[in-house]
């Protein structure tokens, strides 16, 4: 039997979409409990991965709390967590940029020597450039205890951009992110997971080809919430929140099709409820999404080229094609100047 290679943690909040989980890698966030005298799921999970909120903060301007991130963490008791990092922010300078690695650096010891959950620990990566990029991987290779990095925040300081958990990538994303998992890969034994890739079936492939081992998405329950069903093999299409005319007038015949043929719950019950609920979108998207990432599990398993054959086909019909064409390009220069390099 063909086991996994690669995980997908599905979203979930303490408003969640389905309360047995049991089946389920999810992922939530401390943030979403920070507040509740009693922490606790009002969901089982199968397997846990508790983010600590820390983007979310920083996107807020909201300061979390130490002690009570490792008291959350302690109370729900996740397979995997994050010590409480502090990622880089668009516009910043070079001193809170260190100031923000350090205290990041510090997080990490703090949560492997004095909580309990230091044999469950994700460590958190941040860059600012090539150099910090690899000093920083040789610094969690000698310190952390753990087997996977949570990409977070990576910035090219000498230019603008930078990845901030973004949701829609663009080629310099690509670039910075392809980097990162190729410089992991080779230059230590960490596997690697992206912080909130799994957008779209679409970016979940791009995070799988460049070398990641593990992503996450709330994208499928966000995109049903502002109507989006995604579609398999496609990417994403929309539905009408509340017309149904509306809805199907977007989709093509190759569209409906695909539908059609979809095996989750809501489409084999009555695929007419898509047009209506949100929730039932988020069940089919989920469904959509778990089956690409197991496509892309089932094809890397088979080798790489196998695996770019199918997404040359899945993003031919994409609008963003461009990006798989610079990720496959990317992916190929790092291989070439290792190549040469190892000579
Ligand atoms: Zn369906």
């Amino acid at each position: 039997m063909h086991t996994s290679n690669l995980l997908f943690w599905i979203v979930e909040n303490d408003n969640p979409i389905e309360r047995n989980r049991s089946a389920d890698y999810i992922m939530d966030s401390a943030i979403n409990y920070y507040n509740y005298d009693n922490p606790h799921l009002p969901y089982t999970a199968g397997q846990l991965f508790l983010d600590n909120g820390a983007y979310t903060a920083a996107s807020q301007n909201l300061n979390l709390e130490v002690d009570r991130i490792v008291a959350v963490q302690e109370a729900i008791w996740p397979n995997k967590t994050i010590p409480l990092d502090y990622p880089l922010r668009p516009g910043m300078g070079l001193s809170a940029i260190k100031k923000n690695w350090g205290n990041t650096k510090r997080n990490i010891m703090y949560w492997q020597e004095n909580t309990r959950l230091s044999k469950r620990l994700v460590a958190p990566l941040h860059a600012w450039d090539k150099e910090s990029l690899k000093r920083n991987i040789g610094w969690l290779q000698k310190y952390a205890d753990t087997d996977l990095l949570a990409v977070g925040s990576l910035v090219n300081y000498n230019e603008f951009g930078g990845y901030f958990g973004d949701r829609q990538p663009r080629r310099e994303t690509i670039d910075l992110l392809t980097l990162a998992v190729q410089t992991i890969n080779k230059e230590s034994d960490f596997k690697v997971h992206l912080m909130g890739f799994g957008a779209s079936p679409l970016t979940l492939h791009l995070a799988y080809y460049m070398g990641a081992y593990s992503t996450d998405s709330s994208g499928y329950r966000r995109k049903a919430a502002y109507g989006k069903i995604v579609l398999p093999g496609s990417g994403e299409r929309y539905a009408g929140n509340s017309s149904a005319t509306f809805g199907l007038t977007m989709y093509t015949h190759r569209d409906l099709d695909l539908l059609s043929e979809c095996r989750c719950q809501i489409c084999r019950a009555n695929p007419d409820v898509l047009w209506s609920s949100w929730r039932a979108r988020a069940a089919h998207n989920e469904f959509v999404m778990k089956l690409e990432a197991a496509r892309a599990d089932a094809l890397l398993a088979q080798g790489r080229d196998a695996y770019a054959l199918y997404l040359e086909d899945v993003f031919s019909r994409s609008s963003l094609r461009y990006l798989w064409k610079h990720t496959k390009e990317r992916v190929r220069y790092h291989r070439i100047s290792e190549y040469l390099v190892g000579r």
